[in-house]
C-alpha cells in the first residue's frame, strides 16, 4: 500500500517534471552533496548523505526558492580496477561480497571483471534507490566523470591549474601501493585511512664495514644513545644502498626500497650474531653495544633502533628488563658490560628530572616493554619535551637550545656529513591497499603535484574559507588546520579510470583532483550532454565559465550565451555538504582550486559536514559486511520512514545509529500522524477541504493554546531546518506539536462528537499547516493527505508554513502549564494524605506578589535588596517582613520559570474547573483571598503556583 503510493508520486513528479529546474526571476539555491562513488550497493549510511540535501531542497523550494539539486557519479580512479581484477581471480571474499552483501544477482557477478560494467551496474541502481527514495533531483544534469564532455571540462580545469604555475613536477614521498604500481589516497585503502607520513632521520652506526642504520623522529638524543637494540626474533638482512653496506630488516627493505634507488639484499643477517657486539655513535665517537629487545618491530622504520633511555620510555624498561633478566646476560655474554650501561642526561624539562623516562614509567605504573600503556608514556613525553625541552647545559654546542631547534640543526649537520640521511614511514601501521597489498612511502620523481603548499594558494584558500558559513561551525577550526598544512598532492597516476593530463598523456588525474570544481559543470550539463567532446575545448570553457573572449569557440554565440547564462544563474554554489572524513582532503581541496580559478564572487557560500553512521551500535562497514541496503530499507518499512527515521535521530553532523526497534517507533509515528488526518475529518464529519478552511472565532483558551503552540512549532522548526538541523526540526514539527496535539484531543475529548466550528477549524488549521511542516521529510506521505484532504496542487509546491508570531502567546501557554500544574499537585498532594478528602481548595497569589515578581523581572538578577528597596519605595504591600520573605522566594524561582506577565489565573481556572475536577475527582474551591484558611495555607500561594488546602 505504502510503496504503491510512493511510486505513484514519484511517477506524477517525474512526468509533471516537479523538480527540474530552470533559471527564472525567483531567488535560487544551489546546493549539491559529495557526488558517489559507485563501487557497490547504497546502504542506509549513504542514506543519510543523500537524504539531508533532499529535506533542505524540498524545504527552500515551499519558501519560494529556485533550487537546484543535481546528482552525477564519481567513477574515476582504481578501486573498481582492483575490484575487477579480484573477480576475474574468483577471489572468494570479493565474490561473496558482492553475491551477499552487495546482492548482485549471481549471474551478474562475472561481468563485474569490467570496471565499467561495475560502475555502470552501480550507478544505474544508485539511481534507481534515490528514485525510490523520493529524491527531488533533477535528473537531466546527470553525467560521469568518464563522459567524454566531462573529461574536456577536467582537462581545462587542470590546464588552468598547470598555467598558474600550482602543478609541478616534483620530487615527494606519497603512500603507494607496490602491486598497483600506483599513490594511493583514503579512498584506495582498506586500512590505515588518514593516518600520516613521518620524516625520519636515519642514523649510521659502523661496525666494522657494515652499518647498523636507525631511524628517529628525535636526532639530537643520538648525544645520549647507550646502545643499539635488535630484535632477535625478526628477520634482517643486509643490503648494498649505494656503496654502503646497510643492516636493516626485511620489512624495513619492502618500505625503503621506494624511497632509495638500487636498494639490493646482499644476504640474511642473523640477529644473534650481531647482538653482544659493538658500534660507533657517529655523533660522540663512542663504543655502543648492541642488546636484543622486543619491543622493537621490523615494520616501523628500519627496524634497528638506537636506544636513548634518558628520554625514551621503552628504551628505560627495555634496559631495566634486560638488567633483571639472567638468562638473556648469559646468553649473549653481555655480564662485562650490562652494569656500565645507564642513561644518560639529554635534555631539561621543566616538572622533570634528570631522567624523564623512568618519571613517566612510574608515574602511568609501566610493567615491561610489552605494556600498552608504553605507547602513552612515549607521545606524552616525546610531546612535551618538544614543545617544552631545552638541550641540557652539559652538552657542547647544543646545550641551553630549544629541543625543537636543536633538532633540526642537528639533523642538517648529520646529514651534510654523511652520519645520516632521511627517511619516510608511516607514522602507524598497517596501511593496507584495497587490493590487499601492505602499502609503502614512495619517492616519486617524475610525478606531478599540485602545490598545496603554495603560501600564496594558500592564503587565497583561507579567504575562500573565511567567506563561507561552516555547519557545524567548530569544524571551522579543522578546515584551518588543513588549509594550512597540506602538504603537495601527488595528482597523476598510472592506473585507473579517468581524464589523461593533457601535456603528459602517460598519466591520468588523479580522482580527488578531477572532482574539485564539477559543482560548475551540473549547471551547464544538460547542454553539454547532447554537444560533441571536441567543440568543447579550452575556449568554449574560458568563455562560459570566465567569460574570456576567443577565436577558438567553435559552439555558436547563441548556445554559447545560453550556456553561460545558466552558468552565472546558479554559480556560487550555496551549499556543499559531505562527510566529516572528507574534511582533510576533498572539502579543502574544493576551496583551494575555487581560489585559484574563479574569481571571488563564484567562490562557495557554505559548508555542511556529515557525521557516521552506525549499525545497532556498530560502525557500518561494507567491506566487513555490516550494513543494511537502502532498497531493503524501502521495501522493508517505505521510502518515508527511512527518510524520517534517518533525519530525526541525529543532527546531520552527529553519527547517527539505526536501530530496528526504534525505526519501527517511526514506523508507528508515521502511522499515527496518517490516522490523525482521517481522524479530523471525522471530527468534521464531512469531507475535509483543506484549501477552504471555514475561520471561526476562538474564544476558549484551549483552542487558542493549541494555535499558539503550532505556531511556535512552526518557528522554531523553521529555524532550525534553515541550519540543516533536521533533528530538531522534527522535535519540534512531529514529536512536540504531536504530544500537543494529543493533550489538545484530550482536553476536548467531550465536544469531538458536537461538531464544535471552533475544534473543527483548530484542527483543520493543524492539519493543513502540519502537513506542509513534514512534507521535506516524509514527501509521499504528505502528497497523499494533501490529495486525499483537498490541499491544493502538489504539497512538494505548496508554501512553507509561516509561523503567525501574532498567535504565539506565552501567556496562554503558561495559563495551560497552570491548569496542568494544578491537576499534577493536586494528585501528588493526595497521594501524601491519609484519609478521604472532600474538598480541595486553591488560594490564589495576591497582586502584590504579582507586582514583586514584575519588579524582580526588571531588576533581572535575584538581587534581593534591590528587589526590596524598589518594591518598599512603590509601596506595594505594608508587610516589609513579608515582602522580604517573599522576595527571596521569588529570587530562587526566576532562574527557573520563565516570567511572561501576570495572567488572570482565577478566569483561567474557572474555565477548566470541569476539568480539573475530572481529572482528580474532587470538588475544587478557588480563593482570591484568604477569608476561609483554617491551616494557614493562602500565605504559600505565588504567582503561576497557587498553594493548595485538603480537607
Ligand atoms: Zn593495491
Amino acid at each position: 500500500m505504502t510503496e504503491n503510493i510512493e511510486k505513484k508520486w514519484q511517477k506524477k513528479w517525474e512526468n509533471d517534471k516537479l523538480f527540474e529546474s530552470d533559471p527564472n526571476d525567483k531567488e535560487k539555491l544551489f546546493l549539491t552533496v559529495a557526488f558517489p562513488y559507485p563501487s557497490g550497493a547504497m546502504h542506509i549510511g549513504h542514506g543519510r548523505t543523500y537524504t539531508v540535501p533532499d529535506v533542505y531542497a524540498r524545504f527552500k523550494r515551499m519558501e519560494g526558492y529556485n533550487v537546484l539539486f543535481p546528482m552525477a557519479w564519481h567513477v574515476t580512479g582504481a578501486p573498481v580496477i582492483g575490484i575487477a581484477e579480484r573477480v576475474r581471480r574468483k577471489d572468494p571474499w570479493t565474490l561473496d561480497l558482492y553475491e551477499n552483501v552487495h546482492k548482485v544477482p549471481k549471474e551478474e557477478l562475472p561481468n563485474l571483471a569490467d570496471p565499467e560494467y561495475i560502475v555502470r551496474y552501480f550507478s544505474s541502481e544508485y539511481n534507481e534507490v534515490m528514485h525510490d527514495m523520493g529524491y527531488s533531483i533533477d535528473w537531466r544534469r546527470e553525467f560521469r566523470t568518464i563522459d567524454p564532455t566531462y573529461k574536456k571540462f577536467v582537462e581545462w580545469q587542470i590546464s588552468k591549474l598547470k598555467d598558474k604555475g600550482l602543478i609541478i613536477k616534483g620530487e615527494h614521498p606519497v603512500k603507494y601501493c607496490p602491486r598497483d604500481k600506483n599513490p594511493v589516497g583514503d579512498h584506495d585503502l582498506l586500512e590505515g585511512e588518514g593516518v600520516g607520513v613521518n620524516e625520519l632521520t636515519l642514523l649510521k652506526f659502523k661496525m666494522d664495514d657494515k652499518i647498523l642504520v636507525t631511524a628517529t623522529l628525535r636526532p639530537e638524543t643520538i648525544i645520549g644513545a647507550t646502545n643499539i637494540w635488535l630484535n632477535p626474533d625478526i628477520e634482517y638482512i643486509e643490503v648494498d644502498a649505494e656503496g654502503e653496506h646497510w643492516i636493516i630488516t626485511k620489512e624495513a627493505h619492502h618500505n625503503l626500497k621506494h624511497q632509495i634507488k638500487d636498494l639490493n639484499i646482499i644476504r640474511e643477517v642473523d640477529p644473534n650474531d650481531l647482538i653482544g657486539g659493538f658500534v660507533e655513535n657517529p655523533f660522540t665517537g663512542d663504543k655502543l653495544p648492541i642488546f636484543p629487545a622486543s619491543f622493537v618491530s621490523g615494520s616501523y622504520g628500519s627496524g634497528v633502533v638506537f636506544s636513548e633511555p634518558a628520554d625514551a620510555p621503552a628504551d628505560y624498561i627495555a634496559l631495566q628488563d634486560l638488567k633483571n633478566n639472567k638468562e638473556l646476560i648469559a646468553k649473549y655474554h653481555l655480564e662485562d658490560i650490562i652494569d656500565d650501561v645507564n642513561p644518560i642526561n639529554v635534555c631539561s624539562v621543566k616538572g622533570y628530572g634528570e631522567i624523564p623516562a623512568a618519571e613517566i614509567i612510574e608515574k602511568l605504573g609501566i610493567k615491561d616493554q610489552n605494556d600498552p600503556k608504553l605507547h602513552d608514556a612515549t607521545n606524552e613525553l616525546y610531546k612535551v619535551e618538544h614543545r617544552k625541552g631545552i638541550i641540557s647545559e652539559h652538552i657542547p654546542e647544543y646545550g641551553g637550545k630549544k629541543v625543537a631547534i636543536a633538532r633540526e640543526e642537528f639533523k642538517a649537520d648529520m646529514i651534510d656529513k654523511n652520519m645520516a640521511t632521511t627517511m619516510y614511514d608511516f607514522a602507524e601501521r598497517p596501511v593496507i591497499c584495497r587490493c590487499g597489498e601492505d602499502c609503502v612511502v614512495k619517492i616519486m620523481d617524475n610525478q606531478w603535484f599540485l602545490k598545496y603548499s603554495d603560501e600564496e594558494w594558500t592564503a587565497k584558500t583561507h579567504e575562500v574559507l573565511n567567506g563561507e558559513t561552516i555547519i557545524p561551525k567548530e569544524v571551522k577550526n579543522n578546515f584551518e588546520y588543513y588549509i594550512d598544512w597540506l602538504d603537495d598532492w601527488a595528482c597523476s597516476r598510472n592506473v585507473g579510470l579517468g581524464t589523461r593530463l593533457p601535456w603528459d598523456n602517460q598519466w591520468l588525474i588523479e580522482p580527488l583532483t578531477d572532482s574539485t570544481i564539477y559543482m560548475s559543470y551540473y549547471t551547464i550539463a544538460k547542454y553539454l550532454r547532447n554537444m560533441n567532446a571536441d567543440d568543447l575545448n579550452p575556449a568554449f570553457f574560458d568563455k562560459v565559465l570566465l567569460d574570456i573572449d576567443s577565436d577558438d569557440v567553435k559552439v555558436d554565440d547563441e548556445t554559447v550565451k545560453e550556456i553561460q547564462d545558466e552558468f552565472n544563474y546558479w554559480y556560487p554554489l550555496d551549499w556543499r555538504l559531505s562527510a566529516k572524513d572528507l574534511v582533510g582532503n576533498h572539502l579543502s581541496f574544493l576551496m583551494f582550486h575555487h581560489s585559484a580559478i574563479y574569481p571571488k564572487e563564484k567562490w562557495p557560500r557554505g559548508t555542511v559536514v556529515f557525521g557516521m553512521g552506525l549499525l545497532e551500535g556498530n560502525k557500518m562497514s561494507s567491506s566487513k559486511g555490516n550494513v543494511i541496503l537502502l532498497k531493503d530499507a524501502i521495501e522493508q518499512y517505505s521510502a518515508d520512514v527511512v527518510r524520517l527515521f534517518l533525519m530525526a535521530s541525529a543532527e546531520p553532523w552527529q553519527d547517527f545509529d539505526w536501530r530496528e526497534k526504534e525505526v519501527l517507533g517511526t514506523k508507528r509515528r508515521l502511522e499515527w500522524f496518517r490516522e490523525f488526518a482521517a481522524k479530523v475529518e471525522e471530527v468534521k464529519n464531512s469531507p475535509l477541504d483543506l484549501t477552504n478552511i471555514e475561520k471561526v472565532e476562538l474564544n476558549r483558551t484551549i483552542d487558542i493554546w493549541m494555535l499558539s503552540q503550532l505556531n511556535q512549532h512552526i518557528k522554531e522548526a523553521t529555524e532550525a531546518l534553515d541550519g540543516f538541523q533536521t533533528r530538531k526540526a522534527l522535535q519540534e514539527s512531529l514529536f512536540l506539536l504531536k504530544k500537543d496535539v494529543d493533550h489538545y484531543l484530550y482536553r476536548v475529548k467531550h465536544l469531538l462528537d458536537s461538531q464544535d466550528p471552533a475544534i473543527i477549524y483548530v484542527l483543520s488549521t493543524v492539519l493543513e499547516a502540519w502537513i506542509r511542516l513534514l512534507a521535506p521529510f516524509t514527501p509521499h506521505t504528505c502528497e497523499e493527505l494533501w490529495e486525499t484532504y483537498g490541499g491544493e496542487g502538489y504539497v512538494s509546491q505548496a508554501s512553507w508554513p509561516e509561523a503567525d508570531e501574532s498567535l504565539v502567546s506565552p501567556k496562554i501557554e503558561k495559563s495551560e502549564e497552570l491548569v496542568q500544574n494544578i491537576i499534577k499537585d493536586i494528585n501528588q498532594i493526595k497521594k501524601m494524605v491519609k484519609g478521604n478528602v472532600e474538598k480541595i481548595h486553591v488560594y490564589l497569589a495576591p497582586d502584590w506578589k504579582w507586582d514583586l515578581y514584575e519588579i524582580a523581572e526588571e531588576i533581572g538578577k535575584p538581587d534581593i535588596g534591590q528587589i526590596m528597596g524598589r518594591a518598599i519605595g512603590a509601596n506595594i504591600y505594608d508587610d516589609k517582613k513579608e515582602i522580604a520573605a517573599v522576595a527571596k522566594k521569588i529570587g530562587r524561582e526566576m532562574t527557573k520559570t520563565k516570567y511572561v506577565g501576570k495572567i488572570d489565573e482565577n478566569q483561567i481556572i474557572s474555565d477548566a474547573i470541569d476539568y480539573i475536577m475530572e481529572e482528580t475527582g474532587d470538588k475544587v474551591i478557588v480563593h482570591t483571598d484568604d477569608s476561609y484558611d483554617p491551616e494557614n495555607k493562602a500565605r504559600n500561594a505565588m504567582p503561576y503556583k497557587p498553594a493548595i488546602f485538603m480537607e
